[in-house]
This record gives C-alpha cells, structure tokens and sequence, in this order.
C-alpha cells in the first residue's frame, strides 16, 4: 500500500471522513460509474443501503445526506457546505433526486435510503447503492469507507489491483524502524525523505503548492470557527465557544488586564475548538487525517506559526510532510478509523501525527521525531470512540484541544532526550491495533456505549 501526504490531508466538509467524506465519495464515484457506462437514462429508482457504524450513526454525522449529495454529482472537495442545506431541502420537498446532476429521479427517503442492523464482514463502514431500470437490477456496487475518507469497493477486495499499478518510492517503508534507518543511511530528515517519496507522484513545486493550498484551507476554517457562532446542529444545543474564547484571549494582550500564565495553551485550545466546531457544524475543513481528529495538526501547527517569528511556509511543508509519515505508519499498521479501533485511532494517531510535525519543524533529529511521535500516541491507547447522539460533538471537539496540547507536550519531552526510550513507536502502533481489536463494538463508533449512553437528555 502506497500512501500519498495528499491520501491523509484532503479537503472536505463535516462532520465525518468515515461517515461522511467516504460514502459522499463513494456515492460520487457510483454516479460517474452511471454516467460512464451510459446507464442515466435508463434508471427508474436507486437505492441506499447503510450498514453497521454507517447505520447505527449514520444520521448524526450526515450520512445519508452526503450519500444523496454523492449521487447528484457532488465531491466533497468541491462542494459549496452553502448550498448543502438548500439541496437537501428541495430534495426532501420534491421528493424528487437530480442522478449526477442532470438526471430527475423519484426519491422516497424511507423507501429508498436504508438504515440496516446488519454489518458486511470486510468492515464496519459499508454501503450498498443499487440502480434499477424497467426490467430490473442494472447496475450495484458496494462500498467501504475505511477511515479518513478512504473508500474501497468490493471489486478492490476480490481481486486486488497486480503490482504493476503500484507507484513505486525510492524509500517505501512500512515501519518506524525502517523510516529511521533510511533517514540514516541517507543522510535525511523525515521531511526530506517523504519529499523524495511524493515525487513519485508530482513534481517538488507541485508537492509544496498542493500542501501550502492544505495549509490555507486550514487557516479558512480556523477563521470560520472563530467567526461563526451559535448553538451546533443535531439537537444536542452544543454551544459553539470559540468565537467568545477569541474575543477573551485577545482582551489577555490588552495592558492592564490580568492575564493567564498558559495563555499559549489557550490559544491551542482555541485553534481546535474553531476547526471542530466548523466540523461538527458541516464545514468546510480538511481531513487531518480524520475529521474528529481535525483539529490537532491545524492547532499544533496554528500554535507553531503565531508564537514562532522565525515560522515561514518551508516549516509548513516541513511539518506536514513529517505527519504524514507518522500518519502512513498508523495506517497500514492499525487503523485511523474510529470505528474500527476506537478512538485511539483517530485522535491518537492525528495527535502523534502533529507532535512528528512539530518535532521536524522544531529541529528534532528523526530518532527524537520518533520519541515524540511514540509518546503521543502512547497515552492515546485504549481511547474508545463514544459520541453521545452519534453526533462528532460530545466528546469531539473538547477532545482535540486536549490531544493537541499533549503533542506539544510530547515534543518538549522527547527534544529533552537523545531519541533513546523505552517502547518504540512500532510497538506502540501495534498496540493501538491489538487493543482495537479487543475492544468492544460498543466503543467503536456506534454510540452504543460509555458517554453516548450516559448522557440522559432531561
Ligand atoms: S469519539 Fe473520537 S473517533 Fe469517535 S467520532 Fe469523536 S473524534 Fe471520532
């Protein structure tokens, strides 16, 4: 599996990557199919059909929503999050379903968009879209949103893709071990070595561009979420608070006006609470490498840029690219998908991410990157994913703020010490997935246990 630093920051909308991002790409990909095989005119009805975590909490995070907004032809990448409301609204009044954009369908909601209790045996994430004719079946595909925003289809699964597809990298690594005996032999930083490794791909220009346009799409949701305010939707009554924490910390620079000592602190707290209230609202923001985990490496690397004067775009590169690589180790050895191990799989692995980041652009040598990386993920361990309303709210958002401030702290630790330590970021890694795999269904994204059972609404 070749991951790309483009596969783990994507730009999308709230509030899931699993629940919403993936089966919007995923009901995308199956109207281009339609279209592609010239099968538009001939459909008379489609049909959705949710499964496991996409059912038990699929109407908290949107996804049937971002399923009928697949099938218009809408990309989460490209989508005005402005429009959404009006889309869905015509649809549900009309009744009526516009297939890729172009094609008029009848669309009744409980008929034809399926909340099933049954699970597929690949992964927790599946759906199935059917599209009917005249005489029947003409065309199915099942999906799987396997975190991130990742989908794969059915087809993936029975017959692989051959090596020949494969993109080839001068430094491919599935380990944390072999990533720093490459940057020793080599005589380079994480950074470095994952530049060389996206050249596959694109040209440097291209790479530095493409992650400094990641970077202003953060900054745009930062904005946002310290602008917008109000109460976040789903029926909870979540108050949006970054807006006002804005105002008070800006007040904190006044003179006269006694301030806090952790005000740095604050302004991490701050950075993520406006990217995951953005998220929770169905924002635009961008996939990092989850949405409930979107607002650490915003706010780890947010907090970089503003009390750094030195801080310039080649850091922002710098510590994206040396995320991703924690990100990539994360993902081929575990998971970064809630729903299969928890949260630790989210939130553990994006608050590791952003302490490699940070550790990079702070002059960590790689085995300290790694030291920071590990300790981070390493108190995430047994996090379990428990949304109360099935909702990326409660504990969410709070959540972020709290991981990303453990990722700074994680890199003050590890630049203390030479990079040697105890457990490895491996082991660690291979923790998390053992851990996920024991863990119970019920903490894994179906709101079926702990704080999503524990709050009683009165
Ligand atoms: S609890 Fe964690 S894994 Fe679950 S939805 Fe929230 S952020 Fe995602």
């Amino acid at each position: 599996m070749t991951i790309s630093v483009f596969d783990l920051f994507k730009i999308g909308i709230g509030p899931s990557s699993s629940h919403t991002v993936g089966p919007m790409r995923a009901a995308a990909s199956f109207a281009l199919a339609l279209r592609e095989q010239g099968l538009l005119g001939r459909i008379r009805r489609v049909q959705v059909r949710l499964y496991g975590s996409l059912s038990a909490t699929g109407v908290g995070h949107a996804t049937d929503r971002a399923c009928l907004l697949g099938l218009m032809g809408q990309w989460p990448d490209r989508i005005d999050p402005a429009t959404i409301e009006p889309r869905i609204g015509q649809l549900m009044q009309e009744r009526c379903l516009m297939l890729d954009g172009s094609h008029p369908l009848a669309f009744d909601y409980d008929r034809d968009m399926l909340l099933l209790d049954e699970s597929l045996p690949y992964h927790p994430n599946a759906m199935t879209l059917e599209a009917q004719g005249e005489q029947g079946l003409l065309f199915s595909q099942t999906y799987y949103s396997i975190g991130g925003g990742f989908i794969v289809e059915q087809g993936e699964i029975d017959a692989p893709r051959d090596d020949a597809h494969r993109v080839t990298l001068p430094y491919e690594f599935s380990s944390a071990d072999q990533l720093l005996a490459l940057c020793k032999a080599h005589g380079l930083s994480v950074s470095q070595l994952m530049m060389a490794n996206e050249r596959a791909w694109r040209c440097e220009e291209d790479v530095r561009q493409g992650l400094l346009g990641i970077w202003s799409a953060m900054r745009e949701c930062v904005a946002n979420g310290l602008r917008n305010e109000g109460t976040l939707p789903g029926g909870l009554n979540v108050k949006r608070r970054a807006a006002r924490l804005h105002r008070s910390l800006q007040e904190l620079g006044k003179p006269n006006v006694i301030g806090s000592t952790l005000s740095a602190m604050e302004w991490v707290n701050l950075f993520a609470l406006a990217v995951n209230e953005e998220n929770a609202a169905g924002g635009r923001m961008v996939t990092a490498p989850t949405n409930g985990a979107a607002g650490i490496i915003p706010a780890v690397l947010h907090y970089y840029m503003k009390f750094n004067p030195d801080a310039c775009d080649d850091d922002v590169v710098a510590f994206l690219l040396a995320a991703a690589a924690v990100g990539i180790l994360c993902k081929k050895n575990a998971s970064i998908s809630g729903a299969e191990v928890g949260c630790q799989g989210e939130v553990g692995s994006a608050c590791s991410m952003a302490a490699a980041g940070l550790a990079e652009v702070l002059g960590a040598t790689p085995a300290q990157l790694e030291n920071a990386a590990e300790i981070a993920l390493e108190h995430n361990l047994g996090l379990t994913c428990d949304p109360v309303g099935g909702l990326v709210q409660v504990p969410c958002i709070e959540r972020n703020a709290i991981a990303a401030v453990k990722a700074i702290n994680a890199v003050q630790m590890a630049l203390r010490g030479d990079g040697e330590h105890f457990i490895s970021l491996d082991r660690v890694i291979r923790t998390m997935r053992d851990t996920g795999a024991d863990m119970h269904a019920n903490y894994k994204e179906t709101s079926r246990g702990g704080l999503a059972v524990a709050f009683v609404e009165c």
